[in-house]
């Protein structure tokens, strides 16, 4: 109820009624309804499927439901790295997809190619299908990818498309503060 409150619009909420923008209405029912397809090619699928078990448990976002068909989804997660061969049907895929959708691009390979910096693999999906959340890592943790997911949910709500990376939890900072220096 805290989150609704946060997209309603009005201070009448404290007497019972709420008063709202429809589109913020709407982007938090969005928000909280996302259906995935994931596009994984590679090692960071493993990954990504922790997130649906018990111990990180993605349908608390309501995002527990994977579909495989792109016209089902709203939210293409591209897992892996991307060969060339693979760019068309990742392309055709995204092309599918119903408005509004969003991408995100989970691990190293398929932000940037990773290490894979040879002439089979696309150096990055964003070279051929706009991107909204990036996941640094190799492979990213679970964690990562409920911090993406938290993202997109925000950059819904506010109806933010400019791209986004998810940033290194607080725990990766504190790590590094108990490091000796010189290996920091
Ligand atoms: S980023 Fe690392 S773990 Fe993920 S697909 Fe590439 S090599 Fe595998």
């Amino acid at each position: 109820m805290g989150d609704l409150r946060q997209a309603v619009i009005g201070p009448d909420v404290e007497h019972g009624v709420f008063t709202s923008k429809f589109e913020s209405l709407l982007a938090w029912a969005r928000k909280y309804s996302l259906f995935q397809y994931p596009f994984a090619t590679a090692c960071c699928g493993i990954e990504l499927m922790a997130t649906a078990g018990p111990h990180y448990d993605i349908a608390r976002f309501g995002a527990e439901a994977p579909r495989f068909s792109p016209r089902q989804s709203d939210v293409l997660w591209v897992v892996g790295t991307i060969s060339q061969r693979q760019g068309p049907a990742l392309k055709r895929i995204y092309e599918q997809m119903a408005e509004p959708k969003w991408v995100i691009s989970f691990g190293t390979c398929a932000s940037c190619g990773g290490f894979y910096d040879n002439y089979t693999t696309i150096p990055g999906i964003d070279k051929i299908i706009p991107v909204d959340v990036y996941i640094p890592g190799c492979p990213p943790r679970p964690e990562a990818a409920l911090d993406a997911l938290m993202l997109l949910m925000e950059k819904i709500q506010n109806n933010d498309r400019s791209p986004s990376v998810v940033k290194p939890r607080e725990v990766v900072h504190q790590l590094r503060a108990k490091a000796p220096k010189e290996r920091r």
